[in-house]
C-alpha cells in the first residue's frame, strides 16, 4: 500500500483536502493493525476513523452500531460516494439478509453494519469465521460500560471479541465517557494493549444558554423567533405528555413540529424520525428516547425544557447541534423541581446503592453547571478533564451574571432547614424566613424557632435564589422521597461550622423578556460573509429537488457547507468544483453538472 492511500481516499471519495486533528494518526495506527479508543467530540470526524481503513485493509470490516433503523442512512451515505457497504439486521427480509451474505463472502464489500445482539449470534460469527475481516469498529462505545450513561446489556458481550478473533484489530469510538467510564471501555473490550486518543471536548461551534424556567412555552418560543426561524432542531421534554403538547403547541403556532416518545407506535416513530432526516426545517419534540445516532448534520439547535440526568448526558443531546461545524445553540431552561425530580428517579431505580450514589453526584455536577457564573464552556470542558480560556459567547461570557456575598443569607437558610428537621421544602422555609403567620406553621410550632422571620431583607424569589444555588452547590440536598424536603450535606454543616464565605449570582428579574444576545463573535447564519445569498438559495433548491427525486435526505447530496462554499467561490468547470469541501469524485459524476448549471444560470442572470 502506498503512503498516501488514506488521503488519496479522503480526497477522491469524501472530497475534504486535509485530515482533521488526530484522524490521520488514528488511520494509520488501525491500518498497521493496532486496537485503538477514540474520544472524540460529536462532529469531530470519528466516522472516517473506521472507515478509511476499512476500505485500505483487506477484507471487510464489521461496524457494530446500535440502533438498527438509522444503519440504513449511513449505508445510504457511503453508497453516494461509492463506498460498498451493507448491513445485516432484524428489520431486513430472508432474501435481504441472503444476499448481503453473498456479498460478504465473495468479498465485495468493505464495510458491514450489525447490531450488537446480531453480532453475538452464533450463526452469525460462524459466517464471520468464513471471512477476510478487516477490523472491528465499536461505534458509541459508551454503551458497554455501566458507568456510561447509555448501558445496554447487548454491548457486554462485545467482550467476546478479543478472545474469539484476536488477530482483528478493534477501534471504538465514543463522543461521551468521563474518566471511570473511559477505563471501563478500555477494560471490557481488550483495548490495553492498544492506543488511546483522547481529542479535545469542545464543541466551538455550539453557543450555550442556560436559563432559569418561568414561562417556559414564551421562553422557548422567543428563542426560536429570534434565533432560528426557519431552522432545523430537537426540544427535549421530561415526559411523554409534555413532548405531545409542546409539539401541538408548536403545530398550533404554524411550526412544522413532530413528537417522538415511547408511547407512540414504532410506525409513528419511524415516520417522524424519517420526516426529520429528511426535511431542511423541522422541529422534533421528544424524550431522550429520540437521539442516538441520528447524524442530521443540519441540526442548528437543541433545547432542554428541563435538565437531563448529568453533564455527559446534557453534552451528548446538545452535541446533536451543529454536527457539520455550523453556528448552533444549545438552550436549557430549568427549576428547582427537577432537582427534585431527578434525585427521585435515582432512588427509586433498581441501581445498586454505590452506582446511586455516583448518578447523585453527576446530577450535582450538572446543576453546578446550571447556577455557575463563570464561563458554561469552563465547567463542561472541566468536567470531561479539559479546559480552556472563558470563551466569550456563551451566556455568562456575553451578559456576565452579578454575584453578592451570600455568606450571611446561605447561614441563616441552612439554620432554618436545621431548626425544621429538614423536612420542609422552598416554600415553607421562605415562609418561616419571612416570618409569615400561617396555619401550618403555627402547627409546626415553627413560629416559635429562632430562624422565624429573620429573613425579612430579602423577598421571596430572592430566597429562592439563594435555596435553589445552596442545592447546586451541594450544601443542602433535596430529599430522595420527591417531597422537596431539603437535608443539609456534610458539606453544607462544614459551612456553618467554619462561618466560611460564599458568593451567589443575584436573582435575574423577568428573564423571560430578555432579548437573546447576537453573538459578538459567531456568525448567526450559516452563510460565511463572501457567500453569495441568492446563488444559496438556489442551490439549496437544487438540491432538495435532487433529494426528493432520490427519496434520500438533502445532506447525503450534500452538506450546507458544500453549498455555502459554492455559493462563494462560485467554480466554472466540472474540475474547478472539485476543490470545494465535500465533494468527491462520485458525487461530482452524480450532481456536478446539476450544481454547475445553477452557477451559471445564476451568473447569467446577474
Ligand atoms: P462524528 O461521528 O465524530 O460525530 P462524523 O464522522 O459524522 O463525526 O463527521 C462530522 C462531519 O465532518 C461529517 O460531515 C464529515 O464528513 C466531516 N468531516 C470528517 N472529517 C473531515 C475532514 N478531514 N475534513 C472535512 N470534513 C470532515
Ligand atoms: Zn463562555
Amino acid at each position: 500500500m502506498t503512503q498516501n492511500k488514506p488521503l488519496s481516499i479522503l480526497h477522491d471519495f469524501y472530497g475534504y483536502d486535509a485530515f482533521r486533528g488526530s484522524q490521520s494518526e488514528i488511520i494509520d495506527h488501525v491500518i498497521g493493525g493496532g486496537d485503538a479508543f477514540v474520544l472524540m467530540p460529536t462532529g469531530g470526524g470519528k466516522s472516517l476513523c473506521f472507515q478509511i481503513p476499512a476500505m485500505c485493509r483487506d477484507g471487510v470490516a464489521i461496524v457494530v452500531s446500535p440502533l438498527i433503523a438509522l444503519m440504513q442512512d449511513q449505508i445510504t451515505a457511503l453508497e453516494q460516494m461509492n463506498i460498498k457497504a451493507a448491513a445485516i439486521n432484524s428489520s431486513m427480509s430472508a432474501a435481504e439478509v441472503s444476499s448481503a451474505t453473498q456479498q460478504i463472502l465473495s468479498g465485495e464489500l468493505d464495510m458491514l453494519y450489525v447490531a450488537p445482539e446480531r453480532l453475538m449470534m452464533p450463526e452469525f460469527l460462524n459466517l464471520l469465521d468464513q471471512c477476510n475481516l478487516a477490523l472491528f469498529a465499536i461505534d458509541e462505545a459508551h454503551c458497554v460500560s455501566q458507568w456510561g450513561h447509555d448501558f445496554r446489556p447487548d454491548y457486554v458481550a462485545l467482550s467476546l471479541l478479543a478472545e474469539r478473533f484476536p488477530d482483528v484489530p478493534r477501534i471504538a469510538l465514543t463522543a461521551t465517557a468521563d474518566a471511570p467510564t473511559r477505563k471501563d471501555i478500555v477494560e471490557r473490550l481488550a483495548l490495553n494493549n492498544g492506543r488511546t486518543f483522547v481529542s479535545g471536548f469542545d464543541r466551538p461551534n455550539i453557543h450555550y444558554t442556560i436559563a432559569l424556567r418561568n414561562s417556559p412555552k414564551q421562553q422557548v418560543w422567543k428563542f426560536i423567533q429570534e434565533k432560528h426561524p426557519s431552522d432545523s432542531g430537537i426540544i427535549y421534554c421530561i415526559s411523554r405528555k409534555k413532548v405531545d403538547e409542546m409539539a401541538a403547541w408548536l403545530r398550533e403556532q404554524g411550526v412544522n413540529a413532530r413528537p417522538y416518545h415511547a408511547g407512540l407506535s414504532s410506525e409513528i416513530r419511524a415516520e417522524n424520525q424519517r420526516q426529520f432526516l429528511q426535511d431542511e426545517q423541522i422541529i422534533m419534540v421528544a424524550t431522550i428516547a429520540f437521539g442516538m445516532g441520528i447524524d442530521k448534520p443540519d441540526v442548528r439547535f437543541v433545547v432542554h425544557m428541563n435538565i437531563p440526568k448529568n453533564i455527559e448526558a446534557y453534552y451528548q443531546e446538545t452535541g446533536r447541534a451543529g454536527r457539520d461545524g455550523l453556528p448552533s445553540n444549545a438552550f436549557m431552561v430549568y427549576g428547582m423541581e427537577d432537582a427534585a425530580m431527578q434525585r427521585q428517579w435515582i432512588e427509586t431505580s433498581d441501581a445498586p446503592d454505590e452506582q446511586k450514589r455516583i448518578q447523585h453526584q453527576k446530577l450535582g455536577a450538572l446543576l453546578g453547571l446550571c447556577e455557575t457564573a463563570t464561563c458554561r464552556r469552563q465547567v463542561l470542558l472541566n468536567y470531561f478533564d479539559d479546559a480552556c480560556e472563558p470563551c466569550g459567547y456563551c451566556d455568562t461570557c456575553e451578559q456576565p451574571p452579578e454575584t453578592f456575598d451570600a455568606s450571611v443569607p446561605a447561614q441563616k437558610a441552612i439554620s432554618c432547614a436545621y431548626r425544621t428537621d429538614e423536612r420542609f421544602g422552598v416554600g415553607y422555609l421562605t415562609d418561616v424566613l419571612l416570618g409569615v403567620d400561617n396555619e401550618r406553621i403555627s402547627k409546626f410550632g415553627h413560629n416559635q424557632v429562632s430562624t422565624y422571620g429573620i429573613g425579612k431583607d430579602l423577598s421571596k424569589p430572592e430566597w429562592q435564589n439563594i435555596f435553589r444555588q445552596l442545592v447546586a452547590s451541594n450544601l443542602l440536598i433535596p430529599d430522595a422521597k420527591g417531597h422537596g424536603g431539603l437535608q443539609i450535606t456534610a458539606k453544607g454543616r462544614a459551612f456553618i461550622k467554619n462561618k466560611s464565605s460564599l458568593f451567589m449570582r443575584h436573582h435575574v428579574k423577568s428573564a423571560a423578556t430578555k432579548s437573546f444576545k447576537r453573538s459578538a463573535q459567531k456568525p448567526a447564519s450559516p452563510l460565511t460573509s463572501g457567500a453569495d445569498k441568492a446563488l444559496y438559495e438556489n442551490l439549496k433548491a437544487a438540491r432538495s429537488a435532487l433529494a426528493k427525486a432520490q427519496k434520500v435526505p438533502a445532506y447525503v447530496i450534500f452538506h450546507d457547507k458544500t453549498l455555502t462554499e459554492l455559493a462563494q467561490h462560485k467554480p466554472g468547470s466540472l474540475e474547478a468544483m472539485l476543490d470545494i469541501s465535500g465533494i468527491g469524485e462520485a458525487k461530482l459524476k452524480r450532481y456536478g453538472k446539476a450544481l454547475l448549471n445553477v452557477i451559471i444560470e445564476h451568473d447569467n442572470a446577474a
